[in-house]
């Protein structure tokens, strides 16, 4: 499976159900219903969004990047990656892209690798994990527990074959945008990433735009 597969959404912004604007360090914390698509859209370019999925029927179970990479055999998401929860269920399947690079290896940033990766002094500096902790704490069925490895999308992580990784230049640019079709309800957590000590918001993290549709296509169904 290649890194990257451009698919063209088939969906038109008008019959779009739900629209949220969500600048950056803040998030959000959504059921997304079977069935239903979501689009998360770059409006100003170059802009990284870590995002994570709960089963909403099953509260024990929630995305794997582990089960996601190894049932793909592949280290990186692009149209047609089916993400896969830590018990095997399929949750949702990648359907457009238009954005060359998305992580599942990088994971969310916190104060500890703020304090780790850069300085001391950026220990209490915004980050995601935080965003993803003010986001479940507004469901009384949900705590810091039920939160693992994430999904950056919109995000250069490169893998060499040294076995290093790295927060890359963005590859994001206006427009950008990666889809999202529920195969089961799931508990959407998003934190627009507000880092600027690595380029994955280009040193400059600006908002993105949320939307879902309702309906099931033709070509998905
Ligand atoms: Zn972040």
């Amino acid at each position: 499976m290649p890194r990257f597969i451009k698919q063209e959404s088939d969906k038109n912004i008008e019959d779009a159900s739900f629209e949220q604007i969500i600048y950056a360090g803040d998030g959000i914390f959504k059921l997304i219903k079977k069935g239903q698509t979501l689009r998360i859209t770059d409006i100003c370019g170059q802009q990284g969004v870590d995002v994570f999925f709960m089963d909403a029927n099953d509260l024990k179970d929630r995305y794997s990047a582990v089960r996601t990479i190894t049932a793909q055999k592949n280290l990186y998401i692009t149209t047609g990656t089916t993400l896969m929860s830590e018990r095997g269920v399929e949750m949702l399947k990648i359907t457009a892209t238009n954005c060359p690079e998305h992580d599942t290896l990088g994971g969310a940033c916190s104060s500890q690798s703020n304090t780790v990766r850069y300085a001391h002094s950026k220990e209490y500096m915004h980050n995601c994990r935080d965003v993803f902790l003010y986001e479940i704490s507004k469901d009384d069925r949900y705590s810091k527990r039920d939160i693992g490895a994430n999904i950056n999308a919109l995000t250069s992580v490169p893998f060499t074959p040294e076995g290093k990784t790295w927060f890359n230049v963005s590859p994001s640019f206006k427009g950008a945008y990666i889809e999202f079709f529920a195969l089961v309800d799931v508990m959407l957590l998003i934190s627009n990433c507000p880092q600027i000590n690595n380029p994955c918001a280009g040193f400059n993290p600006t908002e993105i735009k949320l939307n879902v549709w309702d309906e099931i296509s033709a070509a998905q169904s």
